[in-house]
């Protein structure tokens, strides 16, 4: 491999600031695609609309910092550490997954490197989570934690819809 006289993988690691890939950063991307498997889609440290309760319409509103200075930085909507932006309207919250799954992500995605649970762990974490904790919608046969009073994917469904016939 060639690229502007690096001529290594290690060269062109060394050559940038960027992290240094460890088992704790698998686990971080692994916990990622979890929430994205089970949130439609959506990064744990993306945002979607202002918080209009913080900002003002009149106010020079900074914009939302990007995907990968956020979760450099540890700053998500998700659990309130973007300050002035809410998760998408379509999204989950964390607790929309129950007190196991949601305290997964916290520590997967938001917690200590040393926090992070790892790939073994995870399959155990969601096997039991299909098979123990969740229900199935009866109107589009998701499933959802069986303790949430409705179905938090279609009450999403709903709140995009009605924006959209806002529109
Ligand atoms: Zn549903």
């Amino acid at each position: 491999m060639e690229i502007a006289g690096i001529s290594d993988f290690e060269s062109l690691a060394a050559s940038t600031n960027a992290p240094v890939f460890t088992p704790q950063t698998d686990d971080f991307g692994l916990a990622v695609h979890i929430f994205k498997m089970l949130n439609r889609g959506i990064h744990p440290y993306s945002s979607g609309e202002l918080d209009l309760g913080i900002f003002d319409l009149d106010d020079d509103i900074p914009p939302a910092p990007s995907l990968n200075n956020c979760a450099c930085n540890g700053r998500s909507p998700f659990v309130g550490t973007l300050v002035g932006h809410l998760i998408p309207v379509y999204a989950l919250e964390l607790d929309d997954f129950g007190h196991l799954m949601s305290e997964a992500f916290r520590r997967s995605l938001y917690g200590r490197a040393e926090e992070r649970l790892d790939a073994r762990t995870w399959a155990r974490l969601l096997d039991l989570y299909l098979s123990e904790t969740t229900v199935e919608c009866p109107r589009r046969g998701h499933l959802y934690d069986a303790s949430q009073d409705e179905c938090p994917y279609c009450r999403g469904e709903r709140t995009l819809l009605a924006l959209l016939a806002d529109c």
